[in-house]
């Protein structure tokens, strides 16, 4: 690399384009057995909602054990997940305090292309950053926090020396009662009456060795590669019950199908249209989203969520409510007993 002038100034962010990446032959999967989530009994129904009842203390058991359950509709909610793991890199600079001794600069060699340089994540799917330092970039340079003195103005007392007396606020005396009980004042002992203290942060020089450089005068200056691993993730979920699809995203299902490869086929031979249509969307997406970033691995992945509505009444009153997910959550919304003591329910 060339040389840092000193007046140049140092550049952050500066984006690595990767080249497009070339669309390998991508093999179609094998054609799908999707099977089906279990559905509840009304026992089971009624048990779950006595479980989430029994985690609000203002919510009343009486209509969970009481209500009468016209119709149990079970059903599938479909959630397809796409996971998008890329990699991106930056440069920067940076510098550290320079000791004394050779450093790797240019004099060493050109510095090499950034993606050129060898890094793994430690686990795929997984946010991450890493940083490497790029190799022959470094030179030394005058610290700029203290220009070389080594010393930079105390934090504490900004460079007098000294901080007001904390004993006495500064005012170098203090109130007191004599034996009669009369209001005198008191010369502060902490401070001797000067209402002020030697600081000893910098114990009365008014300077400090400088944080930058450590006291060295100089630091290492270098450029610096920052690695961003990034999953990216796009979802659908189809959802018939009525049921907040965010409460689908959020319960584990039954995994139908899983499949991850440096880049996935769409999913094309589900029974039901509106998977397949949203899954080459979301594919089609996420080819041209990244464009900075180099692709690593992509998984997708197709769960069937048991959604169980059930339609009841209690007393006048007629609703529903759900269960849903493999631990059998409930979504009771309208749960007639919600209120006994007028404590807020969150
Ligand atoms: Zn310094
Ligand atoms: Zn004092
Ligand atoms: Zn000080």
């Amino acid at each position: 690399m060339a040389g840092i002038a000193d007046d140049q100034p140092l550049r952050e962010g500066v984006v690595i384009q990767t080249d497009e990446f070339v669309d390998d032959e991508l093999v179609e999967p094998e054609r799908m057995e999707f099977g089906s989530a279990a559905n509840i009994t009304r026992t089971e129904a009624r048990e779950a909602l006595l479980n989430y009842v029994a985690q609000y203390c203002c919510f009343g058991k009486g209509a969970a054990k009481e209500l009468m359950m016209l119709k149990v509709v079970p059903s599938n909610a479909m959630h397809y997940t796409l996971e998008t793991f890329c990699e991106g890199r930056y440069t920067t600079y940076d510098d550290k305090p320079y000791q004394g001794g050779a450093v790797d600069g240019s004099h060493n060699g050109s510095a090499p292309d950034p993606w050129t340089l060898r890094a793994n994540p430690s686990q795929m799917f997984q946010d991450e950053r890493q940083y490497l330092r790029i190799p022959h970039t470094s030179e030394v340079r005058v610290c700029s926090t203290c220009q070389g003195s080594r010393k930079v103005t105390c934090g504490f007392c900004r460079g007098s020396g000294f901080n007001k007396c904390n004993s006495c606020s500064g005012r170098g005396e203090k109130d007191d009662r004599d034996k009669d009980g009369n209001h005198i004042t008191k010369r502060c002992t902490s401070c001797n009456g000067r209402g002020e203290t030697r600081c000893s942060s910098c114990n009365g020089s008014g300077q400090q060795q400088c944080y930058h450089c450590n006291g060295y005068g100089k630091v290492e200056v270098f450029r610096k590669l920052n690695i961003v691993y990034k999953n990216h993730v796009a979802d659908y979920v189809l959802e018939g019950a009525n049921l907040p699809s965010i409460l689908v995203r959020r319960v584990q299902g039954v995994e139908i199908f899983s499949q991850t490869d440096r880049k996935v086929w769409p999913i094309t031979k589900f029974p039901v249209h509106e998977i397949n249509q949203h899954s080459v969307d979301l594919v089609n997406l996420a080819r041209k989203g990244h464009p900075k970033e180099r692709q690593l691995q992509q998984r997708q992945t197709l769960t069937a969520v048991p959604v169980t509505r059930i339609d009841y009444a209690f007393k006048k009153f007629k609703s529903s409510f759900w269960v849903y997910g493999l631990q059998r959550e409930v979504y009771a919304p309208d749960y007639p007993q919600q209120k006994c003591c007028g404590c807020s329910i969150l």
